[in-house]
């Protein structure tokens, strides 16, 4: 089974070099290749970029071999055992999305590392573990019930029950995640096996919600020999000293990340309906086009308004969950002041004065139709659009709220790939935020951020070296007041672009990433078991 839609098919098939873009043709195996009920299954990765080509990226050279020296060493302590990475989902979600590419580069390294998920058909077992995520983030308060505990252990343990015959003694699982990390309390508890557990949320503040989160998760997290977090603020109490971080990461080649043509970013500008085709493009329309809000407060397709003049004008985008914690709308009155006071200010320049006469923001998300099932997304989209409403015309035109189609993963990656590209600056007013990938895309595509202080965005940005950060995202003031000085100085803007592409370089892509896991892996489990 192919993880693909049927309409990306077409479309990779009309691609060049389709085979390269369909990298990671995911295949599903019953671990227990039998027909009885389906609980682990083992997430088969194929037809991979390899890390010569990567490397052949003139940027990606030293990382690469970086890391190819790393694992020289590393592989080799880790030989007859094999990593297993279990998660709670193939597909959805920024786990699911980067586990095809660690895995492949991994087992180039000669490391056997496998992805395994877990499946039942409880429909309490999902409903508990989102709301244990959202507790988790400090949101949804209320206790655990004795039902939403036996479920979720008893899912927990008919998916260790079925792994167990898998795993051999030397094996080392790690557990993605709050969903199956009763799971790995199990193993470890009854086989012995080094478990870690990786967690991929979290929150700097603590309230009920959190307490009785991490309360509830104590018993199992206890059992584990190891913990990663992606930053030091979430890691509770009682896991301090047997914890180690490690960022999230993205893949410098995906549909959202790679280098774009002049001539490919001007074709999906266009075959999504953000630009005008002024002439011929190459490509044909995606499936489905980039909707943008109109002055009566519909969506409608963007070709039927004003272009917004991406490849024109200086640019201040952000595309990110239609979420309240993403800071939409302070972001986008702090522009709007911007924009009331840029006529009647004295002593700026020329060039600065016709900058903000003809700078436009962007504002971009999924396409409401994918977030039917999201009513809070639903809620805070309305009031992003009664605010854009609720301005003049003249305003308006300066202001872009793009609904990006979702239904091809890879048409929206290249949406958003595009339009980041396009931006002067990106920014990323989150009120919290646990990592925010969306920053290193920003970082990595060399434009300069404008980000708030949130958790996440200041493991990534350093103010004054990246660009710029606002202490209070709410704070519209300020926000218009660093856009200004951001839009002001086109050198610190070249400045921050150059050393956030080298900080992600550095830091955030997957190369990155692995080489701090076989750092782990090694110190941990190849030393403690020799
Ligand atoms: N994103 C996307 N399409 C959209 C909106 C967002 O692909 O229409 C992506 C964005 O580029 C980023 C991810 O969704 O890669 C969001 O990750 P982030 O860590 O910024 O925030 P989260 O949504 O996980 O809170």
């Amino acid at each position: 089974m192919a993880f693909y839609s049927p309409s990306e098919k077409v479309c990779f098939s009309a691609a060049r070099n389709a085979q390269r873009y369909t990298t990671f043709t995911a295949l599903i195996y019953n671990l227990r290749m039998q027909e009885a009920t389906t609980l682990i299954e083992e997430i088969k990765i194929s037809d991979a970029w390899t890390l010569d080509e990567y490397a052949a990226i003139t940027e990606l050279t030293a990382t690469v071999s970086e890391l190819k020296t790393e694992a020289g060493v590393v592989a080799p302590h880790l030989k007859g055992r094999t990593v297993w990475m279990i998660n709670s989902t193939a597909q959805g979600g920024g786990v699911a999305e980067m586990m095809p590419k660690m895995i492949s580069i991994f087992r180039e390294l000669d490391c056997d590392v496998r992805w395994a998920v877990i499946n039942t058909d409880e429909e309490l077992f999902f409903s508990f573990t989102k709301r244990l995520h959202n507790m988790i983030h400090g949101i949804e308060s209320g206790e655990v019930s004795a039902e939403e505990r036996e479920v979720y252990e008893r899912v927990n343990r008919e998916n260790a029950d079925d792994f167990k015959r898998y795993v051999q003694p030397g094996d080392v699982v790690v557990i993605h995640d709050p969903q199956p990390m009763a799971m790995g309390a199990y193993i470890k508890k009854e086989l012995g096996v080094y478990t870690i557990w990786r967690c991929h949320i979290g929150l700097d503040q603590h309230n009920t919600a959190t307490r009785t989160a991490w309360t509830f998760l104590k018993q199992y997290a206890d059992v584990y020999d190891h913990s990663v977090f992606s930053a030091p603020e979430y890691i509770p109490d009682y896991l301090a000293g047997r914890s180690t971080i490690i960022c999230p990461a993205i893949d410098p080649l995906s549909h959202k990340n790679r280098e774009l043509t002049t001539h490919k970013l001007m074709g999906i500008l266009c075959n999504s309906h953000i630009a005008r085709k002024h002439q011929p493009v190459l490509t044909e329309d995606f499936e489905e086009s980039a909707l943008r809000l109109r002055s009566d407060g519909e969506f409608a397709d963007a070709s039927g308004q004003d272009e917004i003049g991406l490849l024109y004008r200086p640019i201040i985008s952000q595309i990110s969950r239609w979420d309240r914690l993403k800071g939409f709308a302070p972001l986008m009155r702090g522009f709007i002041q911007l924009k009331r006071t840029a006529a009647d200010r004295n002593n700026i320049d020329e060039r600065h004065r016709r900058r903000l006469q003809i700078v436009r923001m962007v504002l971009a998300g999924p396409d409401p139709r994918s977030i039917q099932d999201d009513p809070e997304g639903q809620e805070v989209l309305k009031e992003i659009c009664d605010l854009y409403t609720g301005v003049d015309a003249e305003i308006q035109k300066d202001i872009g709220i793009f609904a990006l189609p979702m239904k091809s993963r890879k048409e929206n990656a290249l949406m958003v790939n595009a339009i980041q590209r396009c931006s002067t600056v990106i920014a990323q007013n989150s009120v919290q935020e646990g990592f925010g990938l969306t920053a290193t895309e920003a970082m990595w595509k060399g434009v300069p951020v404008m980000t708030s202080r949130a958790c996440g965005l200041r493991q990534q940005v350093r103010d004054g070296v990246d660009g710029r950060m606002v202490s209070d995202a709410d704070d519209v003031d300020q926000i218009a007041h660093v856009l200004d000085t951001m839009l002001a100085n086109p050198h610190a803007r070249a400045d921050w672009g150059r050393n956030g592409r080298r900080r992600a370089t550095e830091e955030f892509l997957v190369f990155s990433q692995i080489k701090y896991w076989l750092r782990l892996l090694d110190q941990e489990v190849a030393h403690a078991h020799a």
